[in-house]
């Protein structure tokens, strides 16, 4: 008979300091469901890495960078009630990092950018599981590695589902028997064994990924706000928080920029049909948001999201008014390079799209490569300084006056490109960066306050 099993994520603030871990001990103990724990790296430290990864230091300078991260560990191990049971671990994995970050080929090698990258899960994992321990007597810290497969796509790799069920299977089951396991979020291994991680925040994709792979029922997302909100609390700051959204809601939130989800989050939960919990470490008596199949209420306005470092990519070719097949060379062109595009334009000799292009990001590098190969075969004009905003919610298309009281609200402002999903859930316009601060707030007021 399969027991309940909840997995449990704590993302960067929440394993923070040394406090705020024992808070999310806390937190697991009280479940007796609970015998997965995912972590993150503690807040600040990816940043620290992604740093040492992509920007040619000198030497002084890097060492300084390690030291930052360095002081962050050193802080929570020193008030472990018996640091000394993994201050020789820890100490190894800093060194570790340090021979990466000071290696000369790291900035322009993507296994090494993702073995640095990953250092962050390996030591918060290892101080948390000391946290979890001086509670608890059966505590392991497992080295995800060992079962979260994924493809060799360096910086953004795509987990290989039944790969991974397999060998969480025969790998991680027996663990979950006898001992709570802590283990690192956003860190996988490709099949020659290299480190590979998952994108920025893809811890939260981790453990929906572990709860796929061993049938769990719940998957608890615990963050630093209480539960996914109307739109970004840092935003609004009369958000309100969501007591329930379903799957699908959530999965255009997060794929739309609400950072409190990985955007590929939802996928493993939606295919195995398991609960999703998001709520506040620091405040779990304040209960959170279930996202779950079927929700009570099918609101037409659910949440509003912005994505950030857009880029509206335009391509012309005189030819197109007679050229079949055009749009797809286009389309085949992005495919290929595994972008996706969100909102598509078309007229007859043009054709506009947008695309994410965070900095740093695998999407960025990867623009950049697309742009010079669409200007093989047409015009491409680029323009950038954009973010995308975009209303989610019900039955968008077909509810009457929906999208009147939206445009009402967005109707001072000079929007680039307008686009309904499709899908029934979502609408979304392109406008100009400096103005979407007041536009969120502008509809969140229209629509939720
Ligand atoms: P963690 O480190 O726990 O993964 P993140 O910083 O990735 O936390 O995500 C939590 C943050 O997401 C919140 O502090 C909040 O500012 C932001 N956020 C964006 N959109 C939303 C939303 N709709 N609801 C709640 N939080 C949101
Ligand atoms: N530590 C990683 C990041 O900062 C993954 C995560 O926090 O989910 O992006
Ligand atoms: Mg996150």
């Amino acid at each position: 008979m399969t027991q309940a099993l909840t997995i449990a994520k704590f993302g960067g603030t929440s394993v923070a300091t040394y406090e705020a871990m024992q808070k999310c001990a806390r937190i697991v103990l009280a479940n007796e469901a609970t015998r997965i724990v995912v972590v993150s790296a503690s807040a600040g430290v990816t940043n620290h890495l992604v740093s040492l990864a992509h920007t040619p230091m000198t030497q002084q300078q890097t060492l300084e960078v390690c030291q930052a991260v360095e002081d962050i560990e050193n802080a929570i191990l020193t008030q472990l009630t018996h640091p000394e049971t993994v201050k020789a671990k820890l100490d190894d994995l800093l060194a570790e990092m340090r021979d990466l970050a000071l290696h000369e080929e790291v900035v322009h090698r993507d296994d090494l950018k993702d073995q640095l990258l990953s250092m962050g899960e390996r030591m918060s994992s290892l101080l948390f599981s000391a946290v979890v321990g001086e509670q608890h007597e059966h505590v392991i810290n497992f080295d995800v590695r060992k079962v979260l497969r994924t493809d060799s796509e360096f910086g953004e790799a795509t987990p290989q589902i039944e790969k991974i069920e397999e060998l969480a299977g025969s790998l991680l089951r027996p663990e979950i028997e006898h001992s709570m396991v802590i283990t690192q979020g956003f860190v996988g291994a490709d099949e020659q064994g290299r480190t590979t991680t998952l994108g920025r925040g893809g811890s939260d994709f981790t453990a929906a990924l572990l709860a796929e792979a061993l049938r769990a029922q719940v998957c608890e997302i615990w963050t630093d706000v209480t539960g996914v909100y109307t739109t970004d609390p840092r935003i609004a700051p009369n958000a309100h928080p969501l007591p329930e959204l379903s799957f699908e809601e959530a999965a255009e939130m997060a794929t739309f920029g609400a950072k409190v989800l990985h955007p590929a989050t939802m996928e493993p939960a939606l295919r195995q049909d398991i609960k999703v919990f998001v709520g506040s470490s620091k405040e779990p008596e304040k209960g959170g948001t279930w996202i779950m199949r079927n929700c009570e209420h099918e609101p037409s306005y659910r949440a509003i999201t912005r994505r950030k470092e857009q880029v509206m990519v335009t391509v012309k070719t005189p030819q197109m008014m007679y050229a079949q097949g055009f749009l797809q060379q286009v389309f085949g062109i992005i495919a290929k390079h595994r972008l996706s595009v969100d909102l598509v334009t078309t007229s007859e000799i043009s054709v506009s799209f947008t695309l994410d292009n965070p900095a740093n990001s695998v999407a960025q590098r990867l623009n950049k490569e697309t742009i010079a190969e669409l200007e093989t075969i047409c015009d491409v004009k680029v323009e950038s300084g954009f973010d995308l905003v975009t209303v989610v919610g019900n039955h968008m298309q077909s509810a009457k006056g929906v999208s009147s009281k939206i445009f009402a609200a967005v109707a001072d402002y000079n929007l680039r490109m307008i686009c309904f999903g499709a899908n029934p859930h979502n609408m979304s316009f392109l406008v100009n960066e400096s103005d979407s601060t007041e536009i969120v707030q502008g509809l969140h007021k229209s629509l939720f306050e």
